[in-house]
């Protein structure tokens, strides 16, 4: 199997894919189009199912040092704080899932994996260098840099997130429309906030046309918070665009004291809001010599809190599709075809929740959960896949 792999993106996919075959002893050279390699102030969470590939790079102590583990995943209604619907992660999600749900600062994990692909790579990651498009032949692909210069390769695998070059080359345009939802984040020291104020759980706050999301981060000393609302206001779709704390406000306008006081004690020059798209899934992930993973091929509403989880477990499948087949586009279609119902099903599942976590019948919400077992279901089939393991056929 040709050696030499180039991946465009060194975000938290590419990042995880290098180290993958790195560790399995593939050249990589990581193509990163920002002068320099951060991430955005925000949480991340991330079931056993991601959990499994960073374990097996050794990255799960360092992981339980910053992360922390929630108790349980529970479902409150926007204004009483009623539980409608909870089941038990902690413990539970790792005798079930055979490794622990964790929740972390995305900065703290992608600095991590920075310094995970230098140590297996010291020289792998190259920064400045956007990838415009490639060109194949029948030996390899050549990747077209932004600055004019070119760069071979035997593989490239696009990682360059939801406006990837790569899958405009493959499959044209993404076909990208407004969901009809905006997406808040901010972060608040818990020091600022009220003595024992929240369990540390995994909380989902659901209202009529929104939710929000809080869970706490670095051993609890900060809250995250996501509003998830609808609006016809199309914005930026950029994480980092700031957007007035007075909107934010409004937005969560009759809500739960707790709610309150998280925005209340939030800095008012650090609130972001931009637009979230839909991007219908597509068929076609690769060529003879190019793939893609992550959001750039499989880009997702958050609602399952799976779409960096979904890019972790594709570098895994990948690196074990690549050692499997016998050239270069059996292993990518070996891939491709192994991942596709997979993350299908979790793009049409996040759709799902916004529907539900919407409604505006608080006595049809409470039915719906008390009608479905969420627990059982997601370890079922989303936290129970092993990338490591899952036959691949
Ligand atoms: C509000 C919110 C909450 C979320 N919460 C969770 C969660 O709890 N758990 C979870 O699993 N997922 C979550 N997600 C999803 C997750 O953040 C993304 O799915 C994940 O970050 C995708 O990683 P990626 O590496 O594919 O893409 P990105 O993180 O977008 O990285 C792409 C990288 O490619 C670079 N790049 C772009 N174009 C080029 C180019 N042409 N050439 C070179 N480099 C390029 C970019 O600079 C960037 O570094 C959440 C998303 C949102 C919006």
């Amino acid at each position: 199997m040709p050696r030499r792999i180039a991946i465009a993106g060194a975000g938290i996919g590419g990042l995880t894919a290098a180290c993958c075959l790195l560790k399995e002893g593939y050249e990589v050279e990581l193509f990163e189009q920002a002068p320099e390699l951060s991430e955005i102030g925000a949480g991340i969470q991330l079931s056993a199912n991601a959990m499994h590939v960073l374990n097996d790079l050794g990255l799960g102590e360092a992981i339980a040092g910053f992360s922390v583990r929630p108790r349980a995943y529970v479902f409150r209604l926007h204004d009483s704080s009623e539980i409608v619907g909870q089941f038990p992660l902690a413990e539970d999600h790792e005798a079930k899932n055979g490794a622990p749900y964790n929740q972390l600062h995305r900065a703290d994990l992608h600095q991590l994996l920075v310094a995970k692909v230098k140590s297996l790579g010291p020289k792998a990651i190259r920064l400045n260098c956007r990838v415009d498009g490639f060109e194949e032949s029948e030996d390899g692909v050549e990747l077209k840099l932004a600055d004019g210069s070119r760069a071979s390769a035997d593989i490239l695998i696009g990682a360059d997130g939801v406006k990837s070059a790569i899958r405009a080359q493959i499959a044209g345009a993404s076909g990208a429309s407004y969901t009809g939802d905006a997406a808040w984040r901010l972060v608040v020291p818990t020091a600022r906030l009220p003595a024992n104020f929240m369990d540390p759980v995994m909380s989902v706050w659901m209202g009529p046309g929104r939710h929000a999301v809080c869970y706490y981060l670095r051993g609890g000393s900060l809250l995250n918070f996501v509003g998830l609302v609808e609006t016809e206001e199309v914005s930026e779709e950029s994480w980092t665009a700031k957007y007035p704390w007075e909107a934010l406000k409004a937005d969560f306008e009759g809500w739960h004291n707790d709610i309150q006081a998280i925005i209340d004690r939030s800095d008012r020059n650090a609130c972001y809001r931009w637009s979230l798209f839909y991007r219908p899934p597509i068929e076609k992930w690769s060529t003879a010599h190019v793939t893609m993973l992550g959001d750039a091929v499989h880009a997702t509403l958050p609602y399952l809190a799976q779409g960096a989880a979904m890019a972790i477990e594709d570098g895994a499948v990948l690196t074990r599709a690549l050692e499997q087949a016998d050239d270069t586009a059996a292993a990518l279609q070996l891939y491709e075809r192994n991942r596709i119902e997979r993350t299908s099903r979790i793009v049409n599942g996040s759709g799902s929740n916004r529907t539900l976590f919407h409604m505006s019948d608080q006595t049809k919400l409470r039915q719906a959960f008390a009608n479905r077992d969420e627990g059982k279901a997601r370890n079922e089939w989303l936290y129970s896949y092993n990338p490591l393991t899952v036959e691949l056929m």
